[in-house]
């Protein structure tokens, strides 16, 4: 049994229930949810919206094989209605983005799959809401915790972001 731990983003549409849509299928489709963070509300990264976009993190528990869970979690996005991928690291809006942050400890490195993910330590919209659920965990690279990776980015940033954060409304077990 493999503890894994997805970042899933939207900012197109009922952004709650498009997650809450997702997380249901992963449910059935991946395992057992563990532990599932708030909803954490941001401005876009990376690109010009007026969207805002909706984040949450939550750890599962699953038998699948990374490769397997990727076929899984591309298949659920596509089901929800994402359209196109982000190609060429040209971001756009999007229905729903479900991205692997870990699994496990295990380091994978190639063209259709990197865990942990690439651009985790980087965005504060994963790390905050990872941080709410999974502070302790230690990044199998930087070997740095969660926490740890945020205080290292305020030391070089100065600055604190701030969510505006609303608690998850119905997931149903
Ligand atoms: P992004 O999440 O960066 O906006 P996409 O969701 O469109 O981009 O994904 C682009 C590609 O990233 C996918 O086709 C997938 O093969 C690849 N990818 C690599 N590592 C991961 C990961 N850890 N989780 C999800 N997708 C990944
Ligand atoms: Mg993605």
């Amino acid at each position: 049994m493999a503890k894994i731990f997805f970042s899933i983003g939207t900012n197109l549409g009922d952004r709650k229930k498009n997650i809450e849509r997702a997380v249901k299928m992963l449910k059935k489709q991946v395992g057992k949810c563990v532990k599932i963070s708030s909803f954490f509300v941001s401005e876009p990264w990376g690109f010009n919206s007026d969207n805002i976009f909706f984040n949450i993190a939550a750890e599962f528990e699953t038998e699948l094989q990374p490769f397997e869970l990727l076929e899984v979690t591309q298949q659920i996005e596509q089901v929800i209605g994402r359209t196109h991928k982000t190609e060429n690291r040209k971001y756009a809006d999007r229905i729903i983005d479900i991205d692997i942050l870990f699994y496990d400890n295990q380091i994978i490195d190639s063209h259709q799959l990197t865990i942990p993910h690439c651009l985790l330590h980087k965005r504060d919209f994963v790390l905050y809401p990872l941080a709410e659920i999974a502070p302790e965990f230690q990044h199998p690279v930087l070997k740095k915790t969660i926490k740890e990776i945020i205080d290292s980015n305020h030391k070089s940033t100065q600055k604190k972001r701030v969510f505006i954060k609303e608690q998850p409304s119905s997931f149903s077990k």
